[in-house]
């Protein structure tokens, strides 16, 4: 199986780092690491809904962007077979 590509995403708001995972709630059939874009980041499966869904690898920084996290969601690998 091939890869996805890594996400798109926007810079981090605090020190513009373009070094930004995406935060990904939910439990996967397989193994994030093959079915996940390569910034993706499993944050388990508590989603309260004010998780943050990105985080910046070089300054720590989490936050949520609403939009980016619909897009995000329906990005997902389908949750069957
Ligand atoms: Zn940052």
């Amino acid at each position: 199986m091939e890869r996805p590509k890594p996400l798109r995403l926007a810079a981090c708001p605090v020190c513009k780092s373009r070094n930004v995972n995406a935060i990904w709630y939910g439990m996967p059939l397989g193994d994030p690491e093959v079915l996940w874009p390569p910034n993706a980041t499993a944050g388990g499966c508590a989603l309260s809904g004010l998780d943050p869904n990105r985080v910046c690898l070089d300054c720590g920084h989490e936050w949520s962007t609403p939009a980016a996290a619909r897009r995000v969601w329906s990005a997902l690998p389908p949750q069957t077979g």
